[in-house]
């Protein structure tokens, strides 16, 4: 689960990690008052789950609250990336000296928890990474001892900081892996961390993401969940029961099992096609858990074909079968669909969706030939 700025911003702050003030408005009125309040420069920024804002204009610099209320006037309601913006971060405008990148992730092929650091900050990292890869310097956090804090310091070095300024970064480069590990996060990033005029650190900017697994015992984190920045499809599935991923394909997979999911994708692309979701109907696939599945990947305009790929264990192949023929009366589905049914009862499906017009076959493999030559 990701969180908004302001949200991270919050978390930075009580883990200690110094942060700009700022407040969230919804109009530009709002946005006024508080530039009022706070007084001299501030900065507008767009709330939204993605990154680049300052690039797609969604952050100004406004020196007077009449400037705040236009900057606001502006960036509330504008479209970045397919992220509408309903809210705005009004914060005290800072003075930038220089800015550097910090982030915490796991590093899975180390089994470690990696820490970066970039001279290089306000750009993205990746950028950063794949042209200058020599300038981010990274440690390893290791999970039973944490994060050293002569870790921190190193890596200050390594960043070429003076000397007076190594301790406060060190300091802040713990607090953010505190952060990581005890908030359970996938990721936490400052960006930019910044030296001001005055020589003092700051977080201006900051992107956080949580595990969901985890959450049960993260109900603050949860409570922050923004539900206008979901995928409407995955929230409309995870009511349901089903897994559902949205991806970029167009062959819709309905599947019963999450291993038989990954297992049909690769299937789907070793044929040259691309899947357009990850789709676990979840235990019985009857008819309405089928039709809801229909809904789910026929609500993607990119999906050409359907493979519907069940594997009967405990759940039957004629109750699959009926469940199909139900479904699509009640749905209705415009894309050729290939079924392969196989395992407990499938023979009983087969004869079920023959009487109904439709064939499946038994082969997987068969299965995933076919649809990527419907869907082309
Ligand atoms: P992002 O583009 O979504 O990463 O948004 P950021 O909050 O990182 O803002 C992008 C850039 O705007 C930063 O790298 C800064 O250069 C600039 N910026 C953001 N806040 C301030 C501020 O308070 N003062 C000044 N002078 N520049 C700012
Ligand atoms: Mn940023």
């Amino acid at each position: 689960m990701n969180v908004h700025e302001y949200q991270a911003a919050g978390v930075l702050a009580n883990y200690g990690i110094p942060v700009n003030p700022g407040r969230v408005a919804r109009t530009p009125d709002e946005a006024e008052a508080i530039a009022r309040d706070f007084g001299g420069v501030v900065v507008v920024k767009a709330q939204v789950h993605t990154g680049g804002r300052g690039k797609a204009g969604g952050v100004k610099l406004a020196k007077t609250p009449d400037e705040a209320r236009d900057a606001a006037g502006h960036i509330l309601g504008m479209d970045i990336r397919g992220h509408i913006v309903h809210k705005v971060l009004v914060a005290k405008g800072a003075d930038i000296a220089s800015e550097f990148y910090l982030g915490v992730v796991l590093d899975r092929p180390n089994r470690k928890v990696l820490v970066m650091s970039s001279a290089e900050g306000g750009v993205e990292i990746e950028e950063v990474a794949k042209t200058d890869p020599e300038k981010i310097v990274r440690k390893l956090g290791d999970p039973m001892v944490g994060f050293r804090s002569y870790q921190g310091r190193e890596l200050g070095f390594e960043l070429g900081l003076p000397a007076d300024k190594v301790n406060g970064f060190a300091a802040i480069a713990s607090k953010l892996y505190d952060v990581y590990f005890k908030e359970d996060a996938t990721l936490v990033e400052i960006n930019p961390l910044i030296l001001t005029g005055d020589g003092a650190w700051l977080a201006i900017d900051s992107k956080m993401s949580f595990d969901d697994s985890a959450l049960a015992r993260h109900p603050k984190i949860e409570e922050m969940r923004d539900i206008a920045e979901e995928n409407a499809t995955e929230l409309e599935a995870k009511k349901s029961g089903i897994s559902f991923v949205k991806l970029d394909g167009n062959i819709g997979c309905i599947v019963n099992g999450a291993g038989l999911a990954m297992a049909t994708m690769d299937a789907v692309k070793l044929h040259g096609g691309e899947p357009a979701n990850f789709l676990d109907v979840g235990g019985g696939a009857n008819a309405a858990q089928v039709a809801k599945a229909f809904r789910l990947v026929t609500a993607d305009p990119n999906v050409k074909a359907i493979l519907i790929n069940i594997f009967g264990g405990i759940t039957r192949g004629d109750e699959v079968a009926n469940g199909i023929r139900e479904a699509l009366d009640e749905v209705e589905v415009k894309v050729p669909i290939v079924v392969r049914l196989s395992g407990t009862n499938a023979e009983e499906g087969k004869t079920i969706l023959a009487e109904g017009g439709m064939t499946a076959v038994s082969s997987m493999d068969e299965a995933a030939a076919q649809v990527v030559t419907s869907a082309e």
